[in-house]
């Protein structure tokens, strides 16, 4: 948007720099925070531990903080990041989708999910996208803004709190402990790649440095940034990466994964192998199914050749029944040839299952709440 990136002259909120917080410090520089802020050091630890342990994000209710320096510790550490705009549920309450107004009036959504084994969030990266995929959302508006990693783990801090609090509902005893986390909401995480790291680092570590989460139920899902695939390996975690292929030849995939005139299948599917081989974990592959585009027999069986020979036996593939867009003419492929699909990729010897769709009525599909407004 023109215009808003000059130097402001009132003290207006400045788009693209939301403002610090907690959960973008570092131990170090927590530390440092607080003693600016004329406070002992260990508080520091203390404050990380209200927000990562007991996910409280007001110094208001932080009991074993002096009454006195909360307000201070709010304004230095703790600005409202986003409110929520609404929430919306479907699945019977355990699909729960949430709209979010950054401090700047940037719009952002995260998804909860909860199953009989686990309890998923579904989180953003950015603002908007700049990858550009025909058949997505949030690629239709652009790139409004990289999240910042506080807004990135505060996502996950409120899914965890709303999930604690029983605001999930669907009875099932796991539902009241977030579990997982996918990055599957607007945004490419590995664009955003620092924050997102940093982010990652915040939901695995456990308090006071973060939130707990196991990193074997974290997913990071790419279009396929080759490099970045790459650097992300070499951060030496074991989180599940997901990339979203959506076709096994290069022709069509210009088209339907843009960024794949930069990096084709063959250099993002190397990547991928030695993402396997780098954390020990087999790479899912994102397929969304899209009636007459990307839906053929003779794509099934190239989808499972082209994997076999990059990955072996370290891949799985996820079919996505097509949630379509607005105005789109794209629409899912039929169950039948869903189904034939399916079957060839695993007569083709790749591991090959369809995504549940949760959701759909609720268009929580890529982008598609911020979207609507
Ligand atoms: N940018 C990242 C993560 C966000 S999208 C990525 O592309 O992987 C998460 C997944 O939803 C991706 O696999 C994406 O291709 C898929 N997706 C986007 N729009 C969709 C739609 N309309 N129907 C089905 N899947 C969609």
């Amino acid at each position: 948007m023109p215009g808003l990136d000059l130097p402001l002259v009132f003290d207006a909120p400045k788009r693209g720099r939301p403002p610090t917080h907690l959960a973008d410090l570092d131990r170090a520089q927590r530390t440092e925070a607080v003693t600016k802020l004329g406070l002992p050091g260990f508080r520091a630890d203390q404050l990380a531990r209200q927000y990562y342990g007991r996910l409280e994000a007001d110094p208001e209710a932080m009991t074993d903080l002096p009454a006195a320096v909360r307000t201070a510790v709010g304004a230095a550490l703790f600005p409202t990041l986003m409110t929520p705009v609404r929430h919306i549920s479907c699945d019977d309450g355990t699909t729960r989708k949430t709209l979010w107004r950054l401090h700047d009036g940037t719009m952002l959504e995260s998804v909860l999910m909860g199953y009989s084994d686990r309890t998923t969030v579904c989180v953003s990266s950015q603002a908007g996208c700049g990858m550009a995929c025909p058949f997505c959302a949030t690629g239709q508006g652009g790139l409004d803004r990289n999240l910042s990693t506080a807004e990135i783990v505060d996502q996950v801090r409120a899914a965890a709190r709303a999930v604690a609090e029983g605001e999930l509902s669907g009875g099932a005893p796991n539902t009241r402990r977030l579990s997982n986390v996918v990055f599957m909401g607007m945004g490419e995480p590995l664009a955003n790649y620092n924050r997102v790291r940093d982010a990652v680092s915040r939901i695995i570590s456990p308090a006071p440095e973060g939130l707990g989460i196991s990193q074997r139920s974290v997913t990071v899902s790419t279009v396929g940034l080759a490099p970045a695939i790459r650097r992300l390996a070499d951060e030496g975690w074991q989180v599940r990466l997901a990339v979203s292929l959506h076709t096994p030849d290069d022709e069509l995939r210009d088209t339907l994964v843009p960024v794949n005139n930069r990096w084709s299948v063959d250099e993002v599917l190397s990547a991928a192998r030695y993402y396997a081989d780098t954390s020990g974990r087999r790479v899912s592959i994102e397929y969304a199914l899209i009636k007459d585009v990307n839906d053929q027999p003779w794509r099934a069986d190239l989808l499972a050749k082209r994997l076999r020979k990059h990955l072996g036996q370290l891949v799985h593939v996820n079919v996505i029944p097509l949630n379509p867009t607005p105005g789109s003419a794209w629409d899912a492929a039929p169950k039948s040839v869903e189904r034939e699909f399916v079957r060839r990729v695993v007569a083709g010897g790749v591991a090959c299952t369809v995504r549940d769709t949760r959701g759909q009525e609720i268009a929580a599909a890529c982008g598609q709440l911020a979207a609507e407004g």
